[in-house]
């Protein structure tokens, strides 16, 4: 049982005062429901939840909570695993109510709220026949997504969602409203490409839109005894894959109880093209199911919703490839599988393409050479701790068990805080630039409560 560190409505009466938006707490009705994040083991239990309606209100909350000398941490869209969103005892300057968007046709660009998701952004910008880049999932905050880097189905054509950002608003640890752009705070704009939630609250987000309404895609699923051969081929036909091509692949159970090795490729290209493709995608085996057809990004987006629902228990580990090399491929299959619950997954991102041609300093993002970025996700309903540590403990043996093959460091989205010696190796290069970076923009480690955390004394 947690114990509340509580106070009522009265201790909050000034900042209320100030708010178009709510402070909702633990003696509230909504408490609960509010509290809900996508991972639904999150047991964290905030002070108080402020719900942000506009940039105003986070200046205020910020400052509020600040002169108060109360923990914190931001809330984008709730979707990050290890619900960093929520802090014990602290206050949540919650965003998750902000999620106005505003499309220009005229300059292909998108103005975003920072709770927005990534199915808002896409429904709004397929009115216009505009994308951007995105994750696969529709429920993910692009705040979050963004200042992490963003793979998604289309980087390849487009690069990360990150490289699609064109400038942010940001409220500072000092409580001051900044734009953050090539022109005007070019340093604190190349940390929040890729850099995490260390540097302030981004209370807005403008993003560089493309012409692009319906894609080739869907999914083709194999048995795991042809497992082996697909997942080699993939690793031939990624090697040479046009940037427009960009293949998810992994392993999740059908509802059948079976686990299947599934492909899910976006090719974003020329529709003349698209038979070749088609052609090429059926070189890979024998597919059980093959739905692959032309289909509206839009939808294509909603594809994967099912595999990973709010409310489920959820723990993820991520390793980083040069490459599927054989001994890769085997370890994945002799460790990763059968799964131990029919909602765990393993999915492999393919890294490519224009997101592989940004350079390593360009953005905080630093690994930008080809790869393929794991996900090694375990999900659960039963919530006894024996179900708990069983299928973490398949999460964590199959990560320990890639280690030794990966690239130094992981994808900071998926990182968590027992990972922390990751961070720097994730960062690389960019790492000392971050670290003075975080000392000028948050010297007292207000923002320590996110993705990527880095702490201004580390030396
Ligand atoms: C179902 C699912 C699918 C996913 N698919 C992909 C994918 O395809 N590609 C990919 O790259 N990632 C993917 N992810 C990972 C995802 O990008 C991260 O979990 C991301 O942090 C979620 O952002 P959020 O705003 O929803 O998170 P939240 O939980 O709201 O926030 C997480 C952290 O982000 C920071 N943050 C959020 N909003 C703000 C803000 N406005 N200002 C400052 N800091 C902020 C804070 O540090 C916060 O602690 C997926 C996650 C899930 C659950």
């Amino acid at each position: 049982m947690t114990t509340l560190n509580t106070y009522d409505h009265f201790f909050f009466k000034d900042l209320a005062a100030l708010l178009t938006g709510q402070i909702i707490l633990p003696e509230d009705e909504t408490y609960e429901q509010v509290r809900q994040i996508w991972n639904g083991g999150v047991t964290t239990h905030p002070m108080a939840f402020v719900r942000c309606a506009n940039t105003q209100d986070v200046i205020h909350a910020l400052r509020w909570v600040r002169s108060h000398g109360l923990p914190l941490s931001v809330r984008g869209g709730g979707h990050d695993f290890a619900g960093r969103a929520l802090r014990e005892h602290g206050v949540v300057i919650d965003c998750s109510l902000m999620r106005k968007v505003t499309i220009d046709p005229q300059t292909r660009t998108a103005r975003i709220q920072a709770g927005t998701t990534a199915s808002d952004l896409i429904a709004a910008a397929h009115e216009y026949g505009l994308v951007t880049t995105t994750g696969t999932g529709s429920g993910v905050g692009m705040a979050g997504l963004t200042l992490g880097g963003g793979y998604g189905p289309l980087m390849g054509a487009y690069g990360l969602a990150t490289d699609n950002l064109l400038s942010a608003q940001v409220v500072t640890a000092a409580g001051e409203l900044v734009i953050a752009s090539p022109s005007e705070h070019p340093d604190l704009f190349w940390g929040l490409r890729g850099g995490g939630g260390n540097f302030g609250v981004v209370v807005a987000l403008e993003y560089r839109l493309h012409p692009l309404t319906t894609v080739l895609g869907g999914l083709l699923l194999y048995p795991v005894e042809q497992a082996r051969e697909v997942l080699h081929r993939y690793n031939e036909v990624i090697a040479t894959a046009p940037d427009e091509l960009t293949i998810l692949t992994g392993f999740f159970q059908n509802p059948d109880g079976q686990t299947m090795l599934f492909l899910s490729p976006t090719y974003c290209g020329p529709k003349v093209e698209r038979e070749q493709v088609l052609a090429l995608l059926r070189t890979f085996g024998k597919p059980l199911v093959d739905q692959v057809q032309p289909v509206e990004y839009h939808d294509l987006i909603h594809a994967l919703d099912a595999l990973a629902p709010k409310g489920r228990h959820y723990y993820i580990q991520t390793q980083s490839f040069q490459g599927l090399q054989t001994r890769t491929i085997e370890t994945l299959i002799e460790q990763g599988l059968p799964l131990t619950s029919p909602f765990s997954m393993i999915s492999i991102h393919n890294f490519h393409g224009a997101a592989s041609r940004v350079s390593a300093s360009e953005t905080a993002f630093a690994l930008r050479q080809d790869h393929l970025m794991f996900e090694i996700i375990a999900a659960w309903e039963d919530q006894s701790a024996d179900e708990e540590q069983k299928h973490v403990q398949w999460a964590r043996m199959l990560s320990q068990s890639l280690a030794p093959s990966a690239l130094k460091g992981g994808y900071i989205n998926l990182l968590e805080e027992r990972e922390q010696e990751r961070i720097p190796l994730a960062l690389g290069s960019n790492y000392e630039r971050l670290l003075d970076l975080k000392r000028t923009y948050d010297p007292d480690d207000v923002f320590s409560s996110t993705i990527a955390h880095i702490a201004p004394a580390a030396s």
